[in-house]
């Protein structure tokens, strides 16, 4: 008996009419006699009465797992608890479903960050927390009742928050995790949707500090990823609520975006007393943005664990380190590190690409483009850095000789693969069908171990790509074009949607990639750990974009870091222990003294 592990079946997988229930006849306390793996039956809350159940008390654990290796539709989970994990659930959504332990606490004038993987129960948390789900506390037979959950949080700070809720004096205002559905809701100028949402009377402002107001009069069907992002964000902060929760606010934006939006959440926090709670996978961002930190860990889809809360600086080392000091708990194998010096300073490849200087306008009064003459590397991943709409893609396409330039010749013309910005694949099909049309290396175990296991492809195979979440799909279309035979691969903004473990392994999967094929890698992105991981040498773009963009010669990474940054006005600190760059307080001391010294980044 292991009474701390859980079994989750995922029942849109359980299909007992296509397996002749090999679980059952497998499992070791089944094959004597026990009933272990039993058919649910007519009198359970959800599932067809054919699926199966499984007893958490008779089940031997992930150390047996057996049925989690027979399954052929990938339906089981088993799981050991953490032995440190003392309460029941806070919410368990029904027998063999997944389990939430731990809540965050929103607290007002204070922005409270999560970090975490998806999966692992951050929604669901704020479902309780916006009174929309009582939670049953594991007991998913009982009666929804609230006064149980108090007693369970009593003389607790939740318990305040929890008292205002249930009193009715607490209200939510959210943005969704995946701003791209929001065309489907809603049809209708930009203005229209803003506009209802203006209760504070402060929704011009906002705008004007996002920068939106050149898409107010246009169709929401019609505007970008980035546009749509700061929209969607706009509407959530000009509510009036006691209680905000953003559900990731970087997607799509570059760095000088980021920050406005931070800055901005700060200050109906800190200026209005508001509760913030946010969602982030940009450590640089959630590091500058919030006052504390819960960090949620556990098994995406089976169970997840909110910490208490830590201090920022804590929170974002500890996870890094893979090992939350209060709770004794290991999250990950591996740390996650960072150099701390410019690491690589010259590329050892062949040259793959000797440009020169190129211009390339898109017409009178268009978007024009200046691009310094340099040269590519086999083999090397260049980092591209730059606002949105500064004439990255533009250059893509003079390399790929999609487009001419009007100055400079280019004597070659690259085969590129190209993973754009905002990943649309709306194809009926299967992801596996997919992937095996682009590559004849589908499923070989050099592919597999290269681009499907980093990817973590492998449980949604089978799913069709209409299905998949927004970082599903990030990762199928990184695979796909990582899988097509190309001299130049371009990846625009691979962080989007990503948690951060899933950054940290599409990182090496890129960096593998590109050693392994003598492959050249272009990323574009603006989560600067991510660029500081992945790159070897950088390519930075400046200007004012729509109107006119300049890219400077690849540099290697403290130049081009201080290249970038100095654009910016923004420098880096290195944090003691473990050597992360944080950004600095604009102003502070070490900030002026970096910007006297040059030394934007590796100071
Ligand atoms: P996150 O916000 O961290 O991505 P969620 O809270 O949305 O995670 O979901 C956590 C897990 O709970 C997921 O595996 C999801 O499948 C499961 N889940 C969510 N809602 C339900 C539900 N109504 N019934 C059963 N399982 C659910
Ligand atoms: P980035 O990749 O950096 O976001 P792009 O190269 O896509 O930037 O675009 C740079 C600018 O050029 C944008 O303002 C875009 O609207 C404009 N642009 C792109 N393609 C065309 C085109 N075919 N005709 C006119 N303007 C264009
Ligand atoms: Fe049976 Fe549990 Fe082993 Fe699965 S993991 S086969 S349910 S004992």
């Amino acid at each position: 008996m292991a009474d701390d592990s859980i079994a989750v079946v995922d029942l849109d997988r359980c299909q007992p009419d296509r397996c002749n229930y090999e679980c059952a006849n497998y499992c070791p306390p089944n094959r004597t006699g026990k009933e272990c793996i039993t058919l649910r039956g007519e009198d359970t809350e959800a599932g067809d009465p054919d699926q199966i159940r499984i007893s958490e008390e008779i089940c031997l654990g992930e150390t047996c797992g057996i049925c989690v290796q027979k399954c052929p539709f990938d339906a089981i989970e088993i799981r050991n608890l953490p032995a440190e994990l003392s309460d029941d659930p806070v919410h368990r959504y029904g027998e063999n479903a997944f389990a939430l332990y731990g809540l965050p606490l929103p607290e007002p004038g204070r922005v409270t960050g999560i970090l975490g993987p998806n999966g692992i129960g951050k929604s669901t948390a704020v479902h309780a927390l916006a009174g929309e789900l009582v939670p049953n506390l594991g007991d998913h037979a009982a009666d929804a009742d609230w006064d149980r959950v108090l007693d369970r949080y009593r003389g607790t700070e939740l318990q305040n928050y929890l008292k205002r809720l249930i009193a009715g004096d607490v209200t939510v205002s959210r943005k969704p995790q995946y701003v791209d559905r929001i065309p489907d809701q809603f049809s209708g100028r930009t203005r229209e949707l803003l506009e209802r949402t203006d209760e504070r009377g402060d929704l011009d402002r906002i705008v004007d500090r996002l920068g939106i107001d050149p898409v107010m009069e246009q169709p929401i069907e019609s505007i970008s990823g980035g546009e749509l992002q700061r929209v969607a964000i706009a509407a959530a902060l000009a509510r009036e609520a006691d209680f905000y929760f953003l559900d990731e606010i970087t997607p799509y934006l570059d760095i000088s975006q980021r920050m406005t939006v931070a800055r901005l959440i700060k200050e109906l926090a800190e200026d209005e007393n508001r509760s913030m709670l946010v969602v982030e996978h940009d450590l640089a961002i959630l590091d500058l943005l919030t006052d504390s930190l819960h960090v949620a860990y556990g098994q995406p889809g089976a169970f997840g664990v909110i910490t208490d809360p830590k201090s920022v600086r804590n929170g974002i080392n500890e996870y890094l380190k893979g090992y939350l000091e209060n709770e004794n708990m290991r999250i990950r194998p591996s740390r996650i590190e960072f150099e701390e010096h410019a690491p690589r300073t010259s590329s050892t490849g062949n040259p793959l690409v000797d440009y020169p200087d190129l211009y390339k306008s898109y017409g009178e009064g268009e978007f024009e483009l200046t691009v310094e003459g340099g040269t590519v590397y086999e083999s090397e991943v260049l980092g591209i850095v730059g606002p949105n709409g500064i004439g990255k893609s533009t250059l893509a396409k003079l390399f790929a000789g999609r487009l001419e330039p009007d100055e400079g010749d280019l004597d070659f013309r690259l085969d590129i693969a190209y993973k754009p910005q905002y990943v649309e694949i709306d194809q009926p099909m299967r992801v596996d069908a997919f992937l095996s049309s682009i590559t004849d290396d589908f499923g070989t175990s050099f592919w597999n171990t290269e681009v499907a296991q980093p990817l973590q492809l492998e449980r949604i195979m089978e799913q069709n790509l209409t299905d998949l979440s927004g970082g599903e799909r990030q990762r199928v279309a990184i695979a796909a074009c990582l899988s097509e035979e190309a001299d130049l691969y371009l990846l625009d903004e691979p962080s989007a949607h990503l948690d951060v473990d899933q950054r940290v392994q599409a990182t090496t999967a890129i960096r593998r990639y590109a050693e392994n094929h003598d492959a050249t890698v272009m990323v574009i992105d603006h989560d600067i750990y991510m660029i500081d991981l992945l790159s070897d040498r950088l390519m930075v773009f400046d200007g004012e974009p729509a109107v006119r963009g300049h890219a400077s010669r690849p540099q290697e990474m403290r130049a081009g870091m201080n290249d970038f940054l100095s654009d910016l006005e923004v420098t880096f600190r290195r944090d003691e222990r473990t050597s992360r760059p944080r950004i600095n307080k604009p102003g502070s001391q070490k900030d002026r003294q970096q910007k006297r010294d040059g030394e934007y980044y590796y100071a």
